[in-house]
């Protein structure tokens, strides 16, 4: 018999997990977000005995994440995390913006109790879906003891919420960890192997969080060969609140976007540095905020910091 203190609450928010397609030999053209989050933990009669329930947030296709979206995801992670019968939250999502809405979900929360992300490459409907297995070990490492802070399950690895990486457009095994982090620990017949500590850090709080307000606007531009500051130019005009630039190696820009990059700074618009390489930090810059991040955690990152710095303004 189940004790009440290990309820664990699962939100769907679509992604290819929740994908279907015409054909079960199809594992690239189907509708990502399809079916309901409640249709896929039924058809896991191993999780049948499990104080288990379900929550449909949103039933997207993860390309679509926003930030209204993200709120509303953390307020209700929050929420659930809150009840003292709720021992772990799992949240099933899309690759493709996994690792924003991981990082997010870390930086805002950091939260005490786990809560474990999955996903996967290939609809429910594919003759070997990833989904059902992914599910199964998200469950079982929400329910490992002393797991906290926002872990990723996939493919038997877990990752942090800090710093997962999509690095393969397909393959099942689509994640890494950045800057040159391995996984957190793996997944074997439902027990975590775990080589490292779990996320850490302060949660920034859901206090920060827009209401009524815009988000910060942040882009990401790349440095790169024949670059050209005419895309920069016009974000300036148009009020960009901030720029995350994905440098070439480590921390290089093309001096042909320097004026350009001067002007934003000039106007007091924050400019980071990350490095576009799928690995590594930029090296001899440990003072700068996004050095050791993509450029999307980065991206998520410098928001959150504009937002902080909106919230001490009188
Ligand atoms: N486009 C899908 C999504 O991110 C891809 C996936 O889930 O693998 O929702």
């Amino acid at each position: 018999m189940q004790s009440a203190a290990q309820r664990i609450v699962i939100l769907g928010t679509g992604g290819t997990i929740a994908g279907a397609s015409t054909a079960t030999t199809d594992n690239v053209g189907y509708k990502a977000g399809s079916l309901s989050v409640e249709s896929l933990v039924r058809a896991l009669p191993a999780l049948a005995e499990l104080a288990l329930e379900t929550e449909q947030l949103a039933q997207l296709d993860s390309k679509d994440m926003d930030h209204a979206t993200w709120a509303r995801l953390a307020h209700r992670v929050q929420a659930h995390l809150a009840r003292p019968e709720v021992a772990a939250v799992v949240v099933t999502h899309g690759t493709d913006t996994l690792e924003e809405s991981a990082y997010f979900l870390q930086r805002v929360l950091a939260p005490a109790k786990p809560v474990v992300m999955t996903a996967a490459m290939r609809p429910a409907t594919a003759i070997q879906a990833d989904g059902p297995q992914n599910l199964m070990d998200a469950v079982a490492l929400a329910r490992e003891p002393g797991a906290r802070g926002v872990l990723v399950a996939v493919a038997g690895q877990v990752w942090s919420g800090l710093e997962l990486r999509k690095v393969h457009s397909y393959r099942l095994q689509a994640f890494a960890a950045g800057p040159d982090m391995g996984p957190l620990g793996v997944m074997e017949e439902g027990r975590l192997r775990r080589f490292r500590a779990w996320p850490e850090g302060t949660a920034l709080g859901l206090d920060l969080l827009p209401q009524d307000e815009a988000w910060p606007w942040v882009e990401v531009l790349a440095s790169r060969a024949g670059a050209e500051a005419r895309a920069l130019e016009a974000w300036r005009q148009a009020g960009l609140d901030g720029l995350v630039l994905a440098c070439t190696g480590n921390g290089t820009v093309s001096q042909a976007l320097e004026p350009a990059l001067e002007a934003l700074r000039a106007q007091g618009v924050p400019v980071w540095r990350t490095t576009r390489c799928a690995q590594g930090a930029i090296v001899g810059a440990p003072e700068e905020a996004g050095a050791a991040l993509s450029p999307w955690a980065a991206r998520v990152e410098l928001m959150l910091t504009l937002l902080a710095q909106r919230r001490r303004r009188p």
